[in-house]
C-alpha cells in the first residue's frame, strides 16, 4: 500500500476537544447547556446504535443528549406534534429525526399509511435543524451564507484541510447525488469561499449518479474522488487516477464487516491518500453534528 491514510477518527477527536472547550467557555459565561434531541421511531437496530453513538458523543463534550422514542406505528400527526413541541421548547437547541423512518403500509397494503419524511423534516424549525436538511438551510448553503453546514460534507472538508489537500482549481468527481451527502458536498466544493477557506473550495465538480454513462472513465479524471453510493467496494483500483485523493463516504455491512464504496486495498495502491472504512468519514459526521448543536445554542 502506498497511499497516506486520512485518519478521520483522530481528526474527529481534535474537533470534539475544540467543541468541549467551546461548550465549557459558553456555559462558564452563563450560557444554557446546549441540548440535542433525537427523535427515534420504531426499533430498527442500526438506528438505535446511531442514536446511542450520537448521545454518547454529546455527553462527552458537555452537550445534553436527549432521545424521544415513538413506537413504529406512530402516526405522522403524532410525529408532527412532537416536533412542534420540540420547536417550542427553549431548552432544546437542536432536533434531529433519525432516518430512515420505518417503512409500512396499512392492512390493505395502502402505502399512504407511511410517514412523509420530507414533511417531517420540513416541520423542524430551521434554527434547530442541526442536520441542515431544511429547504431554508439548503438554500442558505447554496447562496454561500450558511447557518448550519451539512455534517458529512463539512466533516470531509475539515479532513481535507487538516491534511492540507486543497481542492481549488482541481477536478473533483462526486459519485452519488443524495440530498444528505452527494449534492451538498458537490455544492460546497464548487463554492467560492469554502468553510475552510477558498483553497478548500473552488473545485471543478462533476456529480455522477446511477444514470452516468462510462462512470469509470469519469472517476479516472478525478484529482479528488468522493464516493457516496452505498454499494460495497463498487469503485475499483483501476477507476482511480494515480495520485488522486479518495474520500470514501460509504458504510456498507458485508457479513460481519463494514466496508466502503471503494475497494480499499486496490485503491490504496493507486491513490496518494485515502480514507479508511471504518475510521474515516463516519466519526467526522458526528463531530460536525455536535458543532452545529453548539452553534444553535450559542447563536455563533
Ligand atoms: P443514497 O442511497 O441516498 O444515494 C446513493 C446515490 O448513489 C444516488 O445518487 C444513486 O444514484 C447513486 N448510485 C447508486 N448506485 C449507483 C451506481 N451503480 N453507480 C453510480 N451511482 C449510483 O445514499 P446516501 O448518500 O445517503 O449514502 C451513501 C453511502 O454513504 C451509504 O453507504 C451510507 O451508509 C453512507 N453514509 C455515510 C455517512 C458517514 O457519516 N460516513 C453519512 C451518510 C451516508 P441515483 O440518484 O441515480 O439513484
Amino acid at each position: 500500500m502506498t497511499a497516506q491514510i486520512l485518519d478521520g477518527k483522530a481528526t474527529a477527536k481534535e474537533i470534539r476537544d475544540e467543541i468541549a472547550d467551546e461548550v465549557r467557555r459558553w456555559v462558564d459565561r452563563g450560557g444554557a447547556k446546549p441540548c440535542l434531541t433525537a427523535v427515534l421511531v420504531g426499533d430498527d437496530p442500526a438506528s438505535q446504535v446511531y442514536v446511542r453513538n450520537k448521545h454518547r458523543a454529546c455527553e462527552q463534550v458537555g452537550i445534553a443528549g436527549k432521545v424521544e422514542r415513538l413506537p413504529a406505528d406512530a402516526t405522522e400527526s403524532q410525529l408532527l406534534d412532537l416536533i412542534g413541541r420540540l420547536n417550542a421548547d427553549p431548552t432544546v437547541h437542536g432536533i434531529l429525526v433519525q432516518l430512515p423512518l420505518p417503512q409500512r403500509t396499512d392492512q390493505a397494503g395502502d402505502e399512504s399509511a407511511a410517514i412523509d419524511t420530507r414533511r417531517l423534516l420540513d416541520a423542524i424549525d430551521p434554527a434547530k435543524d442541526v442536520d441542515a436538511f431544511s429547504p431554508v438551510n439548503v438554500g442558505l448553503i447554496s447562496q454561500e451564507r450558511p447557518r448550519f453546514l451539512p455534517c458529512t460534507p463539512h466533516g470531509v472538508i475539515r479532513l481535507l484541510a487538516r491534511y492540507r489537500l486543497p481542492t481549488a482549481g482541481r477536478r473533483v468527481v462526486v459519485v452519488g447525488r443524495s440530498d444528505i451527502v452527494g449534492k451538498p458536498i458537490a455544492m460546497m466544493l464548487a463554492a467560492k469561499n469554502g468553510v475552510c477557506g477558498p483553497d478548500y473550495a473552488n473545485a471543478t465538480v462533476t456529480l455522477a449518479h446511477s444514470r452516468s454513462a462510462d462512470l469509470a472513465e469519469i472517476t479516472r479524471q478525478a484529482d479528488l474522488l468522493v464516493a457516496a453510493v452505498g454499494r460495497p467496494e463498487m469503485i475499483r483500483g483501476d477507476w482511480i487516477k494515480p495520485g488522486a485523493v479518495v474520500i470514501d463516504v460509504g458504510i456498507n455491512r458485508v457479513g460481519d464487516r463494514l466496508v466502503g464504496d471503494v475497494a480499499f486495498e486496490e485503491a490504496a495502491e493507486v491513490a496518494a491518500a485515502i480514507t479508511p472504512v471504518p475510521g474515516g468519514v463516519g466519526p467526522l459526521t458526528i463531530a460536525m453534528l455536535l458543532k452545529n448543536t453548539v452553534a444553535a445554542a450559542s447563536g455563533s
